[in-house]
């Protein structure tokens, strides 16, 4: 049996990143560039106001004060978007728009509310300074500047950019598509009353959310039966994705035959059995060259070994460089013990308490009672050489819910 360190290490240099393809800009949000983006153009694309107010030559300027004002001439309006055809010239001014292009001759912007406006001339009270209000060319980004390296996650800003540099189609990596096979004799869809004895698959649905979760497609295979013949016809039909799930069937009992089919299947299961609790019995290897992870059938053990496993794996291969859940230490509410030699992952609730981080587990911990993942915003992970650990203690707890770190109440609005 190998540690969970082990294992995470086999599966994250296993893994190779997709190849890529050109999509539109709005499809692209959360996924991973491909590409360098260098600026075409500069932005701004030419010297601009940064103000409504007039445009002037500084040196016009240099003698106001508040009890002899300038007064400069107005001899143009230029709203944004137009272009100046006068050149201001000496005691001249143009009225000017935000974002309008600064006219030949003016070196400043004076904002509209230093002035006063008499009679077709502005009064000036006070020195403006050369360069005063200007945005120049290229001073958010320059041409041929690096804007946005490969391996950026696209969020709403890059987007915003790439549309300010004219690139409608970019290069991403391609989102994986992830069969996923129910193995299980006693299981039964979702559309059926589970007779005596059987169980409603649950597994492939809250796989399936775990994979869409990490950008991933997935591909429900349905449920196969616990005999090679099923098995095989169905990991045969999964080889046409990029990557394979199964549930169950990878214990030791005796139709838990997932692993020999792995090995049957042109052979290569890279390891069979991790130090934890829960997920124990997770296979990881592949079958003809299409990457398997073999997850315990306990709902809760497919989860929680997914959340180890597969998430950093999906996010690697998709060219994503946090590809973990973060890690917070919190003060343990109970009294815990557990058996040295294993790592565990308790399903737990933490919050902030005057300040601090406090976490509770959900109480049972069974692999079965999927109702404790459902409660839970988080995991305790006990380490391997842990046997126990005292309330009040410090843990680690990694975070599973996204908007943990939102603002928590919406108390007042
Ligand atoms: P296994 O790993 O195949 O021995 O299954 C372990 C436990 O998980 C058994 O109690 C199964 O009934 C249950 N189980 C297996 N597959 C699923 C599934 N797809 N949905 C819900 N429970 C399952
Ligand atoms: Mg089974």
């Amino acid at each position: 049996m190998i540690t969970v360190e082990t294992a995470l290490k086999i599966i994250l240099d296993s893994a190779r990143l997709m190849g890529t393809e050109q999509i539109h800009l709005l499809a692209a949000q959360n996924r991973v560039l491909a590409e360098n983006i260098f600026a075409g153009r500069n932005i701004p694309p030419a010297d601009n106001s940064a103000m409504d107010g007039y445009a002037l030559r500084a040196s016009d300027t240099k003698n106001a004060t508040e009890k002899n004002p300038i007064r400069l001439k107005i001899v143009e309006d230029i709203p944004a978007g137009k272009i100046s055809r006068k050149k201001i010239g000496k005691v001249q001014a143009a009225r000017i728009m935000t974002g309008a292009m600064i006219p030949a001759g003016a070196d400043a912007v004076i904002r509209q509310e230093d002035t006063r406006k008499d009679n077709g001339e502005i009064m000036i009270f006070a020195p403006v300074a050369k360069n005063t209000d200007i945005r120049f060319a290229g001073e958010d980004v320059r041409k041929g500047e690096l804007v946005i390296s490969k391996f950026s996650v696209l969020r709403p800003a890059q987007i915003g950019m790439l549309a300010s540099l004219g690139k409608k189609m970019v290069s991403v990596y391609k989102k994986p598509r992830v069969a996923i096979m129910a193995t299980g004799d006693e299981l039964v869809d979702i559309n059926t009353d589970p007779p005596p004895g059987k169980i409603v698959n649950s597994n492939s649905y809250s796989l399936a959310a775990l994979v869409t979760d990490c950008g991933g497609i997935p591909l429900i295979l349905g449920i196969t039966r616990d005999n090679k013949k099923a098995l095989e016809k169905n990991f045969a039909k999964a080889l046409r994705a990029d990557i394979i799930i199964s549930s169950g069937g990878v214990s030791v009992g005796d139709y838990d035959l997932v692993k020999d089919i792995m090995a049957e299947m042109g052979n290569s299961m890279r390891f069979w059995q991790v130090a934890m609790r829960p997920g124990k019995p997770l296979a990881f290897g592949d079958i003809k060259g299409v990457p398997l992870f073999g997850l315990p059938g306990n709902p809760v053990s497919s989860m929680v070994s997914f959340e180890q496993f597969v998430r950093p794996y999906l996010l690697k291969i998709q060219g994503h460089r946090n590809i973990f859940r973060p890690v917070i230490k919190a003060a343990s509410a109970d009294n815990l013990k557990k058996k040295a030699g294993v790592k565990n992952f308790l399903r737990a609730v933490v919050k902030k308490k005057k300040g601090k981080y406090v976490v509770t587990t959900t109480g049972d911990q069974g692999s079965g009672i999927l109702k404790s993942m459902v409660a839970a915003n988080a995991l305790i992970i006990l380490e391997e050489k842990v046997s126990k650990l005292k309330k009040g203690q410090m843990v680690q707890v990694q975070i599973l819910d996204d908007s943990f770190f939102h603002t928590d109440s919406l108390a007042g609005y």
